[in-house]
């Protein structure tokens, strides 16, 4: 067995640090297809450029997405994450796309927002590309951990300002494929 990633119950211990569920895996799923069929409705008439944020909004991105029956395209951005820490450094460094963003009606996807830091930097440099429109689609959101405004048009779930791993999202690179979100337990 390995020392890295262990389950006892419903609990996760990853890398000696105790996480307790959060958010249910089918719930997000009937949650995602809500998100999916609101974008459907709403970009019917055009051809939503998806930019999946990696790694983290990988899941979430996929299931969005298949979910969704109207003609899409899709790239991906690199965005840093937050390595072994839990916290924001406050630096944001991510990778826009070599491709033509002019007259686009781009959907951001996030895997969560926290102080809004990062999601903001990639839309402040997505609008110097001048495309037609940018909404942000987001799994999770910190309300409370907020330091900027954002305006996330296709939200899954707010949170508390807690880390959290799964469906996507890790800890030191363990817990991404976790199906449920699991919160940091403060024990
Ligand atoms: P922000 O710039 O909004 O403070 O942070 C956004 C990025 O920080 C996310 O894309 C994600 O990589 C990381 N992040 C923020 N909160 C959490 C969390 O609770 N868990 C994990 N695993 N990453 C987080």
């Amino acid at each position: 067995m390995n020392d890295k990633i262990q389950f006892r119950e419903d609990e996760v211990y990853i890398l000696g640090r105790k996480f307790v569920p959060l958010i249910n895996g089918e719930k997000i799923r009937r949650r995602i297809v809500e998100l999916s069929k609101c974008i459907e409705n709403d970009y019917r008439d055009k051809i939503p450029l998806f930019l999946i944020v990696l790694r983290g909004a990988i899941f979430f991105g996929v299931e969005l997405i298949k979910n969704i029956s109207i003609p899409v395209n899709l790239e991906t951005i690199r965005a840093k994450s937050y390595g072994q820490e839990m916290q924001s450094s406050g630096k944001v460094d991510f990778e826009l796309p070599n491709c033509n963003f002019e007259g686009k009606d781009i959907i951001v996807i996030e895997d969560i927002i926290d102080t809004g830091l990062t999601i903001n930097e990639i839309i402040t440099a997505l609008r110097r590309k001048n495309p037609n429109s940018i909404e942000i689609a987001c799994l999770l959101l910190k309300p409370e951990s907020l330091k900027t405004d954002v305006n996330v048009k296709y939200l899954g779930f707010e949170i508390p300002s807690k880390f959290v791993v799964g469906y996507g999202l890790d800890f030191a690179e363990f817990g991404r494929n976790l199906q449920d979100i699991f919160v940091l337990s403060e024990e």
